[in-house]
Order: C-alpha cells, then structure tokens, then sequence
C-alpha cells in the first residue's frame, strides 16, 4: 500500500497534465474499476454514473465513507470540507498502522527465530 501523501502529487499532477483542473478539498478521488485510472469528480457526483475518460466505461461514482447522498442535499462546504480533511488524516492514519502493524509482525517473526535458536 501506497502512502497517501505520495498519491496525493501524483493525482494533482496527472490532473494538470490532463484537464488543467485543480482538485477541490471536496473532489472525490478514486480509481476506475475497469482501466484503474486515476478519476476524479466533485462531491456532489457521489453515488453517480459517469463515463470513464480513459477507458470509457460507465463508472459508479464511489459515496465517500461517513457522507450520505442526503447530506449533498444540504449546502455545508465548509462542514463537507472539514469532513473530507478529517476523513484525508484518518486514511493517512490507517496507512501509518497498517506499516507499523506489518514491522510488528517481522519484529515477531525475528523473535520467534531467536527463540528457536536460544532453545536450540
Ligand atoms: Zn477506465
């Protein structure tokens, strides 16, 4: 798994390269399902089909986790944007467990070689 910071520049440079397009905090960023190319829509296409601009089929549009489709309803981008900032440092926080959950289990790994050569 990537870190999220490393994605992050490369998803704002591909966009430039493309559209000249500046992501939004609120933009919804994913991958396509078919080609794996980098999508990215603004946050009122959640829960939406578009069309893949690369491989050209039709996309569902992913509804980011803890936002419901009737909270598009309401008009809160300030609130949707600290959402989104809250939901970009929890990513960046769960990357950062799944690494050190991984060193831990090489770290047991090494133990129990060690334990094996002390009883050895
Ligand atoms: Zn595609």
């Amino acid at each position: 798994m990537e870190y999220n910071e490393e994605v992050e520049v490369d998803q704002n440079e591909s966009a430039s390269d493309e559209q000249d397009v500046q992501i939004q905090d609120t933009d919804i960023v994913f991958d396509c399902p078919h080609c794996g190319h980098n999508l990215c829509i603004d946050y009122r296409g959640a829960g939406l089909q578009i069309t893949c601009s690369e491989c050209e089929e039709p996309v569902l549009v992913p509804i980011p986790d803890g936002m419901k489709i009737s909270d598009l309803d309401l008009d809160a981008g300030e609130l949707l944007k600290q959402l989104f900032a809250t939901r970009r440092l929890l990513q960046r926080a769960e990357a950062r467990a799944e690494a050190l959950s991984m060193k831990l289990d090489s770290f047991a790994a090494k133990v129990g070689e060690l334990q094996e050569m002390l009883q050895a």
